[in-house]
């Protein structure tokens, strides 16, 4: 408990290192915990501490977990916010809303289209991130948006795709998710994220989205994706200790 509790401090302190250099308050960043493949019991360490967003990343996974830390969680405590950050197929999706508060992980129109019908069935509005793929490596999820900025042809079908999208009820759009390549050198992760905060001005300007929410930086690349305008960051590994 206190090690997570400790872990935590460490992080915070980073989060607060790297607001200061880039000029940016502490405030406008969010920081999930990412507590895949780690016992409720910690989500519970983690909340004690004072974070209240959690990420899972696998419905069976949540469906397990937050019925377990939500019976421990007294009626009048912090109450856990939680965030799906992981693939989504299309089958489950009807599992998601019941569970999750933000869907991090929309990464495709027909993705999107299930939520908004799922909307619709329940009279809700359901809070998505649009996950990118910036780098185009393959095993990525997210729209294709590899060199978007260069390439007039991912330019063209992603602005389309999105404009599809933003034409669906039901979905509150707050913005855009990536996930950096897994490289040792934390600078290379930069340009991941220069490329996701410039698509979503982008998208601003040609579809009159607010998109307040740059989901980006994880352990390995935190400090940069803050630099470069992240607003929430999913850090699992930093706070929870290695997964098995
Ligand atoms: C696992 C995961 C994270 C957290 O990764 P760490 O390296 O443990 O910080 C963040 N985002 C997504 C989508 C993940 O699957």
């Amino acid at each position: 408990m206190s090690r997570i509790a400790d872990n935590l401090t460490a992080v915070q302190d980073r989060i607060a290192d790297a607001c200061a250099h880039a000029n940016r308050d502490p405030a406008e960043i969010t920081l999930v915990a990412v507590s895949k493949r780690k016992p409720a019991q910690d989500v519970l360490a983690a909340l004690a501490a004072g974070v209240t967003h959690f990420g899972e990343n696998r419905v069976e996974e949540a469906q397990e977990k937050i019925p377990q830390v939500l019976a421990r969680v007294a009626p009048d405590g912090l109450q856990p916010v939680w965030h799906m950050v992981g693939h989504i197929q299309s089958r489950k999706a009807k599992l998601i809303p019941p569970l999750f508060d933000v869907i991090e992980a929309v990464d495709s129109l027909k993705l999107a289209q299930k939520f908004s019908q799922l909307a619709a069935e329940a009279g809700q509005t359901l809070d998505v991130l649009l996950e990118v793929n910036t780098s185009g490596e393959e095993a990525k999820a997210g729209f294709a948006a590899q060199n978007w900025q260069s390439d007039a042809a991912v330019r063209e079908v992603l602005l389309q795709t999105m404009q599809d999208v933003a034409a669906l009820p039901g979905l509150h759009v707050r913005g855009l998710m990536t996930m950096a390549p897994f490289v040792d050198d934390m600078e290379a992760t930069r340009p991941t994220f220069v490329s996701l905060a410039a698509l979503r001005e982008h998208l601003r300007s040609e579809i009159g989205w607010a998109l307040p929410d740059l989901s980006m930086g994880m352990t390995n690349d935190y400090p940069v994706a803050i630099a470069e305008g992240a607003t929430i960051v999913r850090i699992g590994r930093a706070i929870f200790g290695e997964r098995d």
